[in-house]
């Protein structure tokens, strides 16, 4: 027998480990610095880390009183409704959930190209079709309503807006994915270029914000426009902030007026009883958090000053920076030991995309950067 035809799907290319990468170059990962998957210098939160010990003496038992503490923990933060928050494994997980929440066979989404390769692959599994939208390296990577609209499928011919028909086909994508702030750019859209988004999409189609970066923006969430309408849904994740992208731990906050999808299409405790606790602690570490933003804003700043590269101005815990040939830049540096995103997957084969570090580490990676480019 065979698997269903899946020769339109592509495979998710991850950032290398330091393991892999050590063992090819015969170093020691702890002689490694590893900025290639946006991960957290400082490691998980201390706090998360006890949580962890003691809950694993409780793995036996499903995550019933915990899954349903961090929701509400999350809804009060948030200050919406418990139903409104989706736990999940991941944001990746979130994106699964809302695709399938939405998503009619053979019905189309959105996609940012450049951008992250999960909201085309979520939506092919779940029998969706896939558009893009071009984010345009010539006009320096910017985001507006434009950059979206120009490529929105659910306009009239010579008509700026889209038609508005009730019902399912209004002929526009069923989802649109914005990705604020931007992974690889580090760029962000506004919360108005946002709102025009959802105001001149159709009625049936969902924004879905994804700010797996947020924390590190200076710029306000959408979720303040989820309580005012019912087609957009954020993304949040533990992944990158809280550093616990190994326990896999996000969460969407949806409208009230669909909330309760979530229980026909989640899978029986979404998130685990670990990383239910691990989440539940972080969100009171607020020195860990907060040391991790203040570091990045630092090393943001640092790579835009010292690097003998062109940079983006960004809004997330990476910078991307024009090196030429990425991919032999990135294998040159890797040999001395600094790892980081060659971007060719992105479509971006003259940039890499550096994960803010340490400062010892980002002077490191900054230091090694612009020896590979002066030879
Ligand atoms: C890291 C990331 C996510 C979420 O990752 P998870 O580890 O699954 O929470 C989502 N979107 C973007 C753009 C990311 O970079």
């Amino acid at each position: 027998m065979e698997p269903r035809d899946l020769s339109s799907h592509t495979v998710y290319q991850a950032g290398r480990g330091i393991e892999e990468v050590a063992r090819d170059l015969g170093l020691d990962p702890d002689d490694l610095v590893k900025l290639a998957s946006n991960e957290n210098p400082f490691g998980p939160s201390p706090a998360a880390v006890e949580a962890i010990r003691e809950a694993a003496g409780s793995a036996n038992s499903y995550p019933k009183a915990s899954h349903a503490d961090l929701t509400e923990k999350l809804a009060d933060r948030w200050s919406v409704a418990p139903e409104q928050v989706w736990l999940a494994n991941g944001g990746d997980g979130v994106l699964d959930y809302l695709a399938r929440a939405m998503l009619e066979p053979g019905e189309a989404v959105l996609v940012p190209d450049p951008g992250f390769a999960y909201y085309g692959m979520s939506a092919r599994y779940h029998h969706g079709e896939v558009q893009e939208y071009q984010i345009s390296k010539a006009d320096d990577f910017a985001l507006a309503a434009e950059t979206v609209l120009d490529d929105y499928e659910g306009r009239e011919s010579g008509d700026s807006r889209p038609r508005r028909t009730s019902g399912k086909s209004d002929g526009g994508e069923r989802i649109v994915y914005l990705t604020s702030p931007h992974n690889p750019t580090g760029k962000r859209f506004d919360l108005d270029a946002v709102a025009e988004i959802a105001d001149r999409t159709g009625e049936e189609t969902l924004v879905v914000v994804d700010e797996a970066y947020g924390e590190f923006a200076d710029g306000p969430s959408a979720v303040e426009l989820v309580g005012e309408r019912d087609d957009v849904a954020v993304l949040r994740t533990f992944s990158k902030v809280y550093g616990l992208a190994g326990v896999r731990l996000g969460y969407g906050i949806v409208p009230e007026a669909w909330a309760d999808a979530y229980t026909r299409v989640s899978t029986p405790f979404a998130a685990s009883e670990i990383a239910c606790r691990a989440g539940l602690a972080a969100l009171d570490d607020d020195d860990h958090a907060r040391k991790t933003v203040e570091t990045a804003e630092w090393a943001r700043e640092y790579l835009y000053e010292n690097l003998d590269a062109p940079t983006w101005e960004s809004h997330g815990n990476f910078v991307l920076a024009e090196v030429g040939d990425a991919s032999e830049v990135a294998d040159e540096l890797q040999r001395r030991g600094v790892i980081v995103r060659d971007c060719t997957s992105f479509g971006l084969p003259e940039c890499v995309r550096i994960t803010c570090g340490t400062e010892a580490e980002t002077k490191r990676a900054v230091a090694e950067l612009n020896e590979v480019l002066a030879s």
